[in-house]
C-alpha cells in the first residue's frame, strides 16, 4: 500500500525500469516538489542487461555517477573485410544496469518525495482504481502498456518463453533481433590494455540458415568480456540455442586472438555466465502505439515506441523522452506527451525500408551493414546511431545501399505505413 493516499501524488510511475527510473531521477534532479510513486513488480533489482549506445552530453546528464565503460573503436567484419571506426569524441559508451539501478536506487532513496513500492504486479483493473482516485493535477506515466491493456499482448524484453503469435502486438511474422549474452572470464588476460577500448559490434556477420546473424564482443576487464551471438530472425530460437552459439563465438574469438606465446604454459579456461537475453520487435510499432494513446496519461518505455527498429536500441530514446517529460511536468503544462515520438517521421520511415530490405534480401545484410559503415565517419556513424543523423548522413547511408532492393522496398514500406 503506498504511503500517501493515491490523490496526495503529484506523479505515479507505473514500471520501476529503464523509463521509470530515468523518469524518476530527472525529476528528483530538477526539484520537483510532489510526492512521486513508483510502482514496480520487481521484489529487487539485480543485473539484466547492458545500455550500450552512442549517447549526447544532453542524454547523459545526470548519470555522470554511474559507472561507464568507453569504447573508442568499434569494427564490422564479414568474410575478410573489416571496417573500423575509431573516435574519442563520439565514444561507444556502455552502462551495466546492476549500475545503473543501485545509482538510482540511492538517488531515490535520498529523495524525501520519491516511494519506491516493489513487489506490485500492476494488472488493467488496479490502474483503473488508481486513474478514478487520483487528484486532477496528477500525472500518470505508463511505461509498461498496461494502462492500454498491452501489457498480455506485449512480447519483448528479456523474455524466456516464444512468443504467441495470436497474441502479440507485433508483427509476427516481423523481424525479431534475438540473442542470449554470456560472460567470459578467463584465468588468462583475454586483451591487452588496449584492446579493452575496442568493442566487436558486429563481428563475422554473416546469413544462416535461422537468419542473419553476428557476434557481439565488449571487453569488460582484461580478463572477461560480454559476447552476444545476435539473429535477426522470424524464427522463435530459443535461450538454450542461443547461449550455445554465443560460448561457441566466444571460444572461436578467443582462441584466435590469444597470443598463444602468452598462455603456452597455461591451459586458456573460459567459464561463462549467463547474463542478458532480448527478445526485440524489428518494427517500426510506434504508430500503432500512439493511435492507442488515452487521455491524459504519458507514456513511455519500449511499450510507447521507444525501442528503435533498425537497431534494438532505446536506452538514448529514453533519456530524451525522459528530459522532455521532466520539463513538462516540473513547469506544471499539460501533459501533451501522449502523442510523444520517439524518433523523427523521417527516421521512422527510412528505418521502415531497411527493414523491408533486410527482410526480404537476407544475403545482402553483411555487404550492407560493411558499406554502410565504410562510407559514413565514426562521427557520422554515432549521430545516425542515436537518431540524429542530418540529412546529409542520409544521403550517404542512402547511397552506400543496394539501389534495386531498396526502390522494392520503398514501394511496399509505403503501402505498409499506409494500412497502419
Ligand atoms: C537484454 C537487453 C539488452 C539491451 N541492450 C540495449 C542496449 O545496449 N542499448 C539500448 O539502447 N537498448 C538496449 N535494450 C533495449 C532497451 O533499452 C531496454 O529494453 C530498456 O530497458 C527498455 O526500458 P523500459 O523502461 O521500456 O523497459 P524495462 O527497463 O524492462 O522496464 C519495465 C519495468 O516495468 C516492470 N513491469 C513490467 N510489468 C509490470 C507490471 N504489470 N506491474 C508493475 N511493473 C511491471 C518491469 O519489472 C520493469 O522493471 C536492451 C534490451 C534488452 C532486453
Amino acid at each position: 500500500m503506498p504511503n500517501h493516499p493515491i490523490n496526495e501524488y503529484g506523479v505515479i510511475i507505473l514500471g520501476g525500469g529503464c523509463a521509470g527510473l530515468s523518469l524518476a531521477r530527472k525529476l528528483v534532479q530538477q526539484h520537483f516538489s510532489l510526492p512521486i510513486l513508483i510502482l514496480e513488480q520487481r521484489s529487487k533489482y539485480q543485473h539484466d542487461r547492458t545500455w550500450s549506445g552512442w549517447f549526447s552530453k544532453k542524454q547523459m546528464q545526470g548519470l555522470e555517477a554511474i559507472p561507464k565503460r568507453t569504447y573508442t573503436s568499434w569494427s564490422f567484419t564479414a568474410d575478410l573485410e573489416r571496417v573500423t571506426h575509431e573516435s574519442k569524441e563520439s565514444a561507444y559508451l556502455s552502462i551495466a544496469s546492476e549500475d545503473f539501478y543501485a545509482d538510482s536506487l540511492a538517488l531515490l532513496k535520498q529523495s524525501p518525495i520519491v516511494e519506491l513500492q516493489l513487489n506490485t504486479s500492476l494488472q488493467l483493473r488496479d490502474v483503473e482504481r488508481l486513474l478514478t482516485e487520483k487528484d486532477e493535477q496528477t500525472v500518470v506515466v505508463d511505461t509498461i502498456g498496461i494502462s492500454r491493456n498491452l501489457q498480455k499482448h506485449l512480447l519483448a524484453e528479456g523474455v524466456t518463453q516464444e512468443p504467441n503469435p495470436k497474441q502479440c502486438i507485433f508483427e509476427p511474422s516481423g523481424l525479431w533481433q534475438r540473442f542470449v549474452g554470456v560472460t567470459v572470464s578467463s584465468n588468462e588476460p583475454l586483451f591487452s590494455p588496449e584492446g579493452l577500448d575496442h568493442a566487436a559490434l558486429m563481428h563475422d556477420m554473416q546469413n544462416t540458415e535461422h537468419g542473419f546473424c553476428f557476434h557481439y564482443m565488449l571487453p569488460l576487464t582484461q580478463h572477461s568480456a560480454l559476447v552476444e551471438t545476435t539473429f535477426f530472425t522470424q524464427k522463435p530460437l530459443n535461450s538454450i540455442f542461443l547461449q550455445q552459439q554465443s560460448i561457441a563465438a566466444a571460444e572461436h574469438l578467443f582462441a584466435l586472438s590469444i597470443d598463444k606465446k602468452q598462455v603456452r604454459n597455461h591451459e586458456l579456461e573460459l567459464t561463462f555466465t549467463a547474463s542478458e537475453e532480448g527478445h526485440l520487435p524489428m518494427q517500426a510499432c510506434t504508430e500503432g502505439f500512439v493511435k492507442k494513446a488515452r487521455g491524459s496519461i504519458i507514456y513511455g518505455g519500449i511499450t510507447a515506441g521507444a525501442l528503435r527498429p533498425s537497431s534494438g536500441y532505446a536506452f538514448a530514446a529514453i533519456q530524451d523522452w525522459a528530459n522532455k517529460v521532466t520539463l513538462s511536468v516540473v513547469a506544471q503544462e499539460a501533459p501533451i506527451f501522449d502523442t510523444y515520438r520517439h524518433y523523427a517521421n523521417i527516421t521512422v520511415y527510412l528505418d521502415n525500408i531497411f527493414l523491408a530490405v533486410l527482410e526480404r534480401y537476407p544475403d545482402m545484410i553483411p555487404k550492407m551493414f560493411l558499406s554502410m559503415a565504410n562510407i559514413l565517419s565514426a562521427k557520422q556513424f554515432a549521430l545516425f546511431m542515436n537518431h540524429q543523423a542530418g540529412l546529409w548522413i542520409w544521403l550517404k547511408v542512402i547511397w552506400a545501399m543496394p539501389k534495386l532492393p531498396f526502390i522494392k522496398a520503398w514501394w511496399m514500406s509505403c503501402r505498409k505505413i499506409k494500412n497502419l
